[in-house]
């Protein structure tokens, strides 16, 4: 596996093998790999003949005040995960790499970034939307593989990728999950023992409005209720909001139907966790 550092190199990398008739993925990461990642990597390894994975903390997309210093970074492991997995290039550029002149230039989505995430992390979006386009423009992948998880983010890069004529698949694919449903995220780490145990609340909570959904429950109020009271149980938890939408537009759900998407995000202290369910 090479490891390459510089975006020219990588560029060349991905066009070499691009012209020779290859198929090229990129997993965009900000490393910490878990099962969560892994499963995306494994998914591009059977998709593409070159795979690329990148591991950048991007900056950009973290507000003051939250976490960007602590985050876990963990590099070795990350890159003897991506060994063992087959990627072919592990793509890690330093921020002065990705942003030599600072960050000037933004991707501004208007409305799908204004909600859920982007009403609580306001200038969220607008950094991944910049690292994620030029991600993209670095290595032109044919597709570009990310998390369920992470919902609403997978919504507004599909829709970039669209408006912008970006030639490129967006893929996405099921989140993948800790023994009691909590999904797994690079943030579960910062939980202390007793949060940790209580943080499967976020997923029971969601699994209880998919069986109230399943047994005939379309009124969004009354399972958002029942939603809210479940992660009220857990005396550490403290809700951000709990929402029902549509599943392109992110507007709010009044009636609920099959395909609209339930998400949470909820404080433990001071980490803040997501998870969603697509109601079917
Ligand atoms: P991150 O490193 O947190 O930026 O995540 C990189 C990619 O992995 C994103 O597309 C996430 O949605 C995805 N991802 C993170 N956690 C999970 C998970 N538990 N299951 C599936 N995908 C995940």
């Amino acid at each position: 596996m090479k490891i390459i550092e510089s975006k020219p190199d990588m560029h060349e990398y991905s066009l070499r093998r691009r012209g020779e008739g290859n198929s090229v993925g990129l997993v965009p990461t900000m490393g910490a790999l878990h099962q969560g990642h892994l499963s995306l990597v494994r998914k591009a390894r059977q998709e593409c003949d070159f795979l690329v994975v990148s591991v950048f903390v991007n900056p950009t997309q973290f507000g003051p005040g939250e976490d960007l210093e602590k985050y876990p970074r963990t590099f070795e492991a990350d890159r003897r995960a991506c060994e063992e997995l087959g990627v072919d290039v592990l793509f890690a550029p330093s921020n002065d790499e990705m942003y030599p002149a600072g960050p000037e230039t933004y991707v501004v989505q208007e409305h799908l970034t204004k909600v859920l995430e982007g009403a609580s992390r306001p200038t969220h979006f607008r950094g991944v939307l910049t690292v994620v386009l030029k991600l993209l423009n670095i290595v032109v992948p044919h597709a570009a593989y990310f998390g369920q998880k992470d919902y609403q983010q997978s919504v507004v890069v599909r829709r970039m990728a669209a408006d912008l004529d970006v030639p490129v698949e967006i893929r996405v694919l099921p989140t993948v999950r800790e023994e009691d449903g909590l999904a797994m995220s690079s943030r579960n780490k910062y939980l202390s023992p007793e949060q940790r145990d209580q943080a499967a609340c976020l997923y029971e909570s969601l699994r209880l409005c998919g069986d109230l959904f399943a047994r005939g429950e379309r009124n969004a109020q009354k399972i958002k209720t029942e939603l809210q009271a479940r992660i009220d149980k857990a005396p550490l938890a403290r809700i951000d909001y709990v929402e029902i939408v549509k599943p392109n537009t992110l507007q709010p759900a009044e009636t609920v139907e099959s395909g609209d998407v339930a998400l949470v995000a909820v404080f433990f202290g001071t980490t803040r966790l997501i998870d969603n369910v697509i109601l079917s």
